[in-house]
């Protein structure tokens, strides 16, 4: 058996001189080969090598039947996204369809790995399907703001019906073989090797007569597609989909499948057309491609090599510690927790089976894989037996002089360049290193609430910090799958400079001023935030708020009235839901945050001692104002140089703090409210408010240039790039 070039095969100038798309012959099988790595994207190379192939195939008298294989471990993830902010070059995915369902002589698709988007959309139009064991089918558009375009939702509801096919493109989520067997997405399951086992389909298709199987000449059976079926699946996924404007497009795509293929496919790609160029849309593929470039540091090439990290010490066995050696554990790495407290690391082990109990019991993990993560983790009283660990983190009380001495004694324990991350949450990341004789592998590693699950991490470079320590961070991150952003080392990093300079504090300022706190959260979940400012205070701790603070004023301080009113309940006693009352209260241990007037009697007197007179305040104007202060401090940290992109910020926001992920984070939503605006308001509330309100140097700025947070980005991405130029030019 042998693969050639297209042009080899054919004998004659076709025209296309593809690399990623090849064919040999097996008996009266002809195979396609898709090579695409490393995701066989189905790109205008691919595309064009696929409709060359298939009209010159079909005229072959030796071969009977058609399978299309890819190369690698997947069959395909879909189409390339670049391609999505122009127009697709001929031909497009559809005609590769036509070309398929057209074929004079079957096609059939054989699958392993993932077969997403673009690449289940080509399957489908093949007339056979089969799947490898292990193999997932999938349709994500709906978490880029897009609908399947390219004939998925017109033929996945011929193929598994309609309602089903609802439920699985609003869902984004791909199913496995089995139940795509079950479902009728695919003919047949195998085990062992794929290529022998799909060669035998083809030949027991050949055996049989079978001829060409369109899926777009089937009907679709609509039958349970009634409003209130379509009802229960949106409230299935109420959740991510709250506030999209997609799903009302996806139904009505599905509703087209009824109709003869060619009205349907046309009302496809309209709305298809809609969704592409909707705000939801840019705001979803702006985040994608913003959580792929956070992990790219300037001065650090890609291919730079990393310490193996195969085992971790973890100093301090606290909640924060306990989830950090989950997280690394679960990343199948050594981990050796470390305490100097008996009934901590005992505290530690509790927690640790707890979670991987609760893991066991909800169906996510076997429970031999969980005793073998629970094994993988010891625990010791001894700092000495940090020694040989890659890499530790300490992670013990929030307090400058104690951390300053288990600092400096790690880093007389652990080989010199090896990294030693903190998870501070508000100390001076270039202060604690400077207590070490080697401040440059001393860096924060800012793990968020709970950290085994959270998916934010940010990596906290101090003045001393090392590009290579920061580029290890980086590097672990990926290995425990989350996304990391990098921040300068200054009050509240990133994140929390930003809810608590900006959103939290204007929140609790509008209660001043007349809000209550189940209007400020009501208004700013209906916005999209996932909960509202004081029920997260409430969930936390209104201890853990104000003990930060207190650290944060070492830094700098904050005039009055910086969060009065939830410092006060903190005084009170009224900590939250762990004591069933803070600005709400909480019956018999339940979370329902009920209104309380006891706190309305507080915030009056706390108003009353300010002379500020309460008002009616409109929901929008909480909103406005919430969401303005965050994009005002954001721009402020952008321009100081805290955060490097105004789309790593974006990055932060919506995978650590809950801004809706279909408006972009608060960087793209500013530019999308355009920054002139985004000025005049902000001034306007300067003078109204006064200090707190200061507008941002940068949004004057880029507002006077009519500019974008975004052009920033992209302009300093090229200036990046020509300096990386012209300095390998200089090597
Ligand atoms: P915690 O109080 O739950 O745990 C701290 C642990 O450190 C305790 O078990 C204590 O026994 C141990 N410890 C104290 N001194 C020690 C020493 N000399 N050697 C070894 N162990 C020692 O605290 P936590 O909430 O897990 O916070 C830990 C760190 O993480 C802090 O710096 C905190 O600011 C940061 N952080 C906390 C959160 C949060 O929400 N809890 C979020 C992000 C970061």
């Amino acid at each position: 058996m042998h693969t050639l070039p297209i042009s080899f095969m054919m004998g004659e100038a076709v025209g296309v001189q593809s690399k990623v798309v090849s064919f040999d012959e097996a008996g009266s099988v002809g195979l396609i080969h898709i090579d695409n790595p490393p995701v066989n994207a189905l790109n205008h190379e691919v595309r064009a090598g696929l409709v060359e192939l298939l009209s010159q195939a079909g005229k072959n008298p030796r071969i009977k039947v058609l399978l299309v294989m890819a190369a690698g471990n997947m069959f395909s993830a879909g189409a390339d996204l670049k391609e999505f902010d122009g127009l697709f070059k001929v031909p497009t995915l559809q005609q590769v369809q036509a070309a398929v369902e057209t074929a004079p002589i079957p096609v059939v698709a054989a699958i392993q790995g993932l077969a997403l988007g673009g690449g289940l959309e080509l399957a489908m139009a093949c007339h056979y399907r089969v799947a490898h064991k292990g193999a997932k089918l999938g349709l994500p558009e709906i978490t880029l703001g897009i609908i399947p375009g390219a004939g998925g939702t017109q033929r996945l509801p011929r193929l598994i019906g309609a309602l089903r096919a609802l439920e699985m493109i609003l869902s984004g989520s791909p199913i496995g073989e089995l139940e795509a067997k079950t479902k009728g997405l695919v003919d047949e399951v195998v085990d062992g090797n794929l290529r022998e086992q799909a060669l035998a389909f083809c030949e027991r298709l050949v055996r049989d007569g079978a001829g060409p199987r369109p899926t777009c000449k089937r009907a679709t059976a609509a039958d349970g597609l009634d409003e209130s079926s379509i009802a229960q699946v949106l409230r299935a996924h109420a959740r991510t989909l709250k506030g999209r404007t997609t799903p009302a497009l996806v139904i009505e795509a599905i509703k087209a499948s009824t109709l003869p293929f060619s009205e349907g496919i046309a009302i496809e790609t309209a709305l298809a057309q809609k969704s592409l160029a909707s705000r939801e849309s840019q705001a979803l593929r702006h985040i994608f491609f913003a959580e792929r470039d956070s992990s790219k540091l300037d001065g650090i090439s890609k291919r730079a090599g990393q310490p193996e990290i195969k085992r971790v010490a973890v100093v301090g066995a606290g909640t924060m510690g306990s989830g950090i050696a989950i997280a690394f554990a679960d990343a199948g790495r050594k981990v050796i927790l470390v305490d100097n407290a008996d009934a901590a690391l005992a505290r530690s082990r509790e927690i640790i089976r707890a979670s991987y109990d609760s893991s066991v019991k909800r169906g996510r993990i076997a429970q031999e894989i969980a005793d073998e993560r629970m094994a993988g983790i010891s625990a010791s009283i001894t700092l000495a037996d940090v020694a040989e660990s890659d890499l530790v983190i300490e992670a013990v009380f929030e307090d400058m002089d104690l951390k300053k001495e288990v600092l400096s004694s790690l880093d007389r324990l652990v080989p010199a360049e090896r990294v030693i991350a903190t998870n501070t949450s508000t100390l001076s990341v270039t202060e604690l290193g400077r207590a070490t004789a080697h401040p440059s592998r001393v860096l924060g590693m800012h793990f968020f609430v709970p950290a085994h699950a959270s998916k934010l991490l940010e990596i906290v470079r101090g003045q001393d910090t090392a590009l290579e320590a920061v580029a290890t961070a980086l590097h672990v991150a990926k290995l425990l799958r989350k996304v990391p952003v990098v921040s300068g080392d200054a009050f509240g990093f990133i994140g929390n400079r930003m809810m608590l300079d900006g959103y939290f504090r204007e929140a609790d300022q509008l209660l001043l001023e007349g809000a209550s706190p189940l209007q400020v959260d009501t208004a700013l979940e209906q916005f999209g935030f996932a909960m509202g400012p004081q029920r997260v205070s409430d969930l936390g701790g209104n201890d853990v708020g104000t003990k930060a603070r207190l650290q944060l004023y070492k830094r700098e301080s904050r005039p009055d009235p910086y969060f009065v009113i939830a410092d006060r309940l903190t005084e009170l006693g009224r900590l939250g839901q762990k004591t069933g009352r803070g600005f709400y209260r909480y019956e018999g241990g339940g979370r329902e945050a009920l209104p309380d007037s006891e706190v309305i009697t507080l915030i009056e007197r706390l108003a009353a001692e300010r002379g500020i007179a309460r008002h009616q305040i409109s929901d929008d104007e909480v909103v406005e104002r919430c969401v303005l202060a965050l994009i005002n401090v954001g721009a402020m940290v952008l321009d100081e140089g805290i955060a490097t992109r105004a789309a790593d910020i974006d990055v932060v926001w919506t995978s650590g703090y809950g801004f809706p992920r279909h408006l972009g984070g608060p960087m793209f939503y500013a530019d999308t409210l355009g920054l002139p605006h985004v000025a005049d308001r902000i001034r306007y509330y300067h003078e109204r408010l006064g200090h707190y309100w200061r507008p941002a140097e940068l949004i004057l700025w880029l507002a006077a240039e009519n500019s974008s947070f975004e052009q920033r980005d992209r302009q300093r991405n090229s200036a990046r790039k020509t300096a990386l130029l012209s300095n390998t030019r200089a090597d």
